[in-house]
């Protein structure tokens, strides 16, 4: 799940594009972009689709295409906002699931260079593997938010605190700042079943659960998981909010086209 941006192209408008294989008349602009009327045969809508993939250099007149957040992304951003005061940013928390006109772009980013310029003065959580240091999730101290719901069980998540759990009545079963993470493939009953042992280094608490952190490598089948993890704090960095990189290449390209951007 995750939100998705575009903005079109203005080749068809310009006289750039392919002519369609059908009456043009039956183009139509829509707050979705480049259309064909809802009149049409379904023959003619298969037309439309393979001409609007390849009328012009840019793929179903996409100037600019990107995924913005997956839900996750989407909820550090709104976060960083909120603890910046979200007053400074009307546009950037507005805009979202409604088409943004170039002039509302031009607005919105100016609000994401003041954010790029004040996002230091924040600190982030990271969950980190111990000895490569890559992310597994990231959080803003005092979030309590969940990243993982085994079902209604439990949940994983994360604050300046640690890792930790709760049950569905909110009782913590485990908490770390630095732990081991031993993955078991176990049967239960004939059917095969993951098992993870978190290890508190500190306490030697261990705790016992069915969803460890992994990694999937393209093209490789086994996922990888780390042994050791740890929580650590640092200063926020652009780099931290991939967001923000794609929002200013679509701003851009709204400005640079003069068209709306579309959320799909
Ligand atoms: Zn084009």
């Amino acid at each position: 799940m995750g939100l998705d941006a575009y903005v079109e192209c203005n080749c068809l408008k310009e006289g750039k594009a392919k002519p369609p294989p059908f009456d043009i008349s039956l183009v139509e602009w829509t707050d979705e972009g480049i259309d064909v009327s809802p009149t049409v045969d379904d023959e003619t809508y298969y037309l439309f689709v393979n001409w609007r993939k390849h009328a012009c250099e840019h793929e179903n007149f996409k100037y600019y295409h990107n995924r913005v957040a997956n839900i996750a992304g989407s909820n550090f951003l709104f976060g960083v906002m909120q603890r910046l005061g979200r007053e400074d940013y009307p546009l950037l928390n507005s805009i979202w699931n409604k088409p943004v006109d170039a002039v509302q772009a031009g607005k919105a980013l100016e609000e994401l260079n003041t954010l790029e310029s004040k996002i230091n003065v924040l600190q982030g959580v990271f969950l980190v593997e111990s000895q490569s240091q890559k992310e597994y999730v990231k959080a803003l101290p005092g979030d309590d938010n969940w990243f993982y719901a085994a079902g209604s069980e439990y949940t994983y998540r994360l604050n300046e605190r640690g890792f930790y759990i709760l049950d569905r009545n909110s009782r913590e079963l485990f908490r770390s700042m630095a732990f081991s993470q031993e993955v078991i493939d176990s049967q239960e009953e004939g059917r095969a079943h993951l098992l993870v042992r978190f290890q508190d280094y500190v306490t030697g608490y261990i705790h016992e659960a069915s969803h460890p952190f992994s990694t999937k490598t393209w093209g490789v089948d086994l996922l990888y998981y780390p042994t050791s993890l740890q929580v650590g704090i640092r200063e926020l960095m652009s780099s931290d909010l991939p967001s923000v990189e794609v929002l200013r290449e679509l701003f851009e390209a709204s400005l640079t086209t003069g068209n709306p951007i579309i959320w799909t």
